[in-house]
């Protein structure tokens, strides 16, 4: 028997741009093999769910190119199961697309210790970013800690290239290696009633859904500049749930677009604007290289200092979407329901935790880390850290969004607060019936009713009262 090449999936669910695959290919008929284990439990249910979903899609993709053989789906710790498969089929290398967060790095060491004693090793591909985390450095050889000098960097190196397609036909591994059933799997069962949800309103999955999403967004790339911020139109390009899991690379992206704005030149200054929301995900990741701690501490760390406040009763509300605010409750409802939520109102509603409510970044980041299908854990943290004021390059923590001047601003008919609020104005949507019937029956759940409109001038006034207070006592500016 030819001894195989290994593709050790965690993310980067997709046959094109995929240097992993391709180096699994080319070592010999390919075994492609996912492990559920601690790490890929750990996560949110709402990407658990999102995960399943791109496993099984990929799952038939391969399976079509390799005439049957999909993924060997196994239950463990890979360091303790590979090894001896890898020993057994006489296997000296092992494949993985790099995904370089703290925990991932740990079982990567893990799986080379495993390794070490076959003479064995684990080989890392890119293709999760644009450029290598070591290829854009600041002035002072270190990483940039600010958007605009590294985006400027990233821009005038250039994107690497993505790598070839993967082949029609792939020679599969033959060897009988069981593996759970795919179709029975179920990767968040926590999620209860919220499943039905997601099925139904979850944007669809898969590499095909995502090129053809990209190529639908840069045909009406002209209007993202103008319209990106408003979340009652349909104006920015929806790929973060295919980023997520890697259903499309970035490098795929960039070059498409680029392709797209030489031919069409109309779109070009669309696409130059969503290119550099690109760029905001890609610096979120050289962040969370350079500092790894960025989900679980203040990038400043004076602000852990700060006098956040312990209010159970205010964070239980926010998170079941009855903070009695409009727009922040739309936007709450919509992650509930769809597992995405609106740029604008992501910030709207961080805003109001961590300034109205004065409740700690934290308790947001892990609300949104169990809700979003998108969930990303460099981007969230950059961005929870963002609008709280503790962040690299923040928003000054005077910058506090007045939920209803955004509302007018950027949703000027109501028609996204009525599509998820029923209560909101006489028309409730599907979806925002459906909200109603996806929460858990002891939250009893009624009609939207708005909070009294003293408390967007009160809790500002708290806000401001706090800041005044943390600079007194520290030497935050
Ligand atoms: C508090 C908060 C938490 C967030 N958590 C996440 C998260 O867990 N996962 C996630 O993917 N995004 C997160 N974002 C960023 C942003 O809201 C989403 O990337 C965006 O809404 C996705 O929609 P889109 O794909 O239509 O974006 P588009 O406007 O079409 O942008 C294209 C791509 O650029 C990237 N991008 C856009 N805006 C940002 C941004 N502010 N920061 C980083 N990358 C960006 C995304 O990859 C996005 O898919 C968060 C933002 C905030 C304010």
């Amino acid at each position: 028997m030819t001894a195989p090449g290994i593709l050790w999936l965690t993310r980067d669910f997709r046959l094109r741009d995929n240097p992993a695959l391709l180096a699994a290919i080319a070592d010999g008929p390919l075994l492609t093999v996912f492990f559920i284990d601690r790490l890929t439990m750990a996560q949110g249910a709402a990407s658990r769910w999102r995960l399943e979903r791109a496993l099984r899609i990929f799952d038939a993709a391969l399976r079509v190119r390799t005439g049957g053989k999909g993924i060997v789906v196994l239950r463990g710790e890979a360091h303790e199961i590979l090894p001896a498969l890898m020993k057994r089929l006489s296997v000296r290398q092992l494949h993985q697309s790099d995904w370089p967060t703290v925990e991932m790095q740990a079982l990567q060491d893990r799986m080379r210790a495993a390794l070490r004693p076959l003479g064995a090793g684990l080989i890392l591909h890119p293709g999760h970013l644009l450029v290598h985390p070591g290829a854009v450095r600041s002035g002072n050889g270190g990483a940039y800690r600010v958007y605009s000098p590294f985006a400027r960097a990233v821009r005038q190196r250039g994107p690497d290239r993505p790598a070839a397609d993967a082949p029609p036909g792939i020679e599969p591994c033959t060897e009988p290696l069981g593996g759970l059933d795919l179709s029975t799997l179920d990767l968040a069962p926590d999620l209860h009633r919220g499943r039905a949800a997601l099925e139904r309103f979850a944007a669809p999955a898969g590499e095909e859904a995502a090129l053809a999403g990209l190529d639908d967004f840069l045909d009406r790339a002209c209007a993202y500049p103008r319209e990106r911020d408003r979340p009652d139109l349909d104006a920015t390009s929806r790929l973060s749930d295919h980023l997520a899991v890697g259903e499309i690379s970035p490098r795929t992206i960039w070059a498409r677009a680029m392709l797209r704005a030489e031919i069409s030149p109309e779109h070009a200054a669309g696409i130059d604007k969503f290119l550099s929301e690109v760029l905001w995900r890609e610096f979120s990741w050289h962040l969370l290289i350079g500092f790894p701690e960025m989900p679980v501490a203040c990038w400043r760390s004076e602000w852990e200092g700060f006098p956040w406040q312990k209010d159970g009763a205010s964070l239980i509300r926010w998170q079941r979407a009855e903070t009695g605010v409009a727009l922040v409750d739309a936007g709450l409802r919509e992650m509930w329901l769809t597992g995405q939520m609106h740029n604008r109102v992501r910030m709207v509603v961080a805003s109001w935790l961590t300034k109205h409510l004065l409740i700690d970044w934290r308790a947001g980041l892990a609300h949104f880390a169990d809700c979003l299908t998108d969930w990303d854990p460099a981007s969230n943290a950059m961005n929870w850290q963002w609008v709280a004021g503790c962040g690299p390059d923040a928003a000054p923590y005077f910058r506090i969004f007045n939920p209803e001047r955004q509302a007018e601003q950027y949703d000027p008919r109501g028609d996204y607060r009525r599509r998820w609020l029923a209560g909101f104005d006489r028309a409730a949507g599907p979806e925002a019936v459906a909200w109603i019937e996806s929460t858990p029956r002891d939250w009893h759940t009624g009609p939207w009713r708005a909070g009294p409109s003293a408390m967007l001038a009160e809790g500002r006034k708290a806000a401001l009262a706090a800041l005044a207070h943390f600079r007194a006592n520290t030497s935050e500016t």
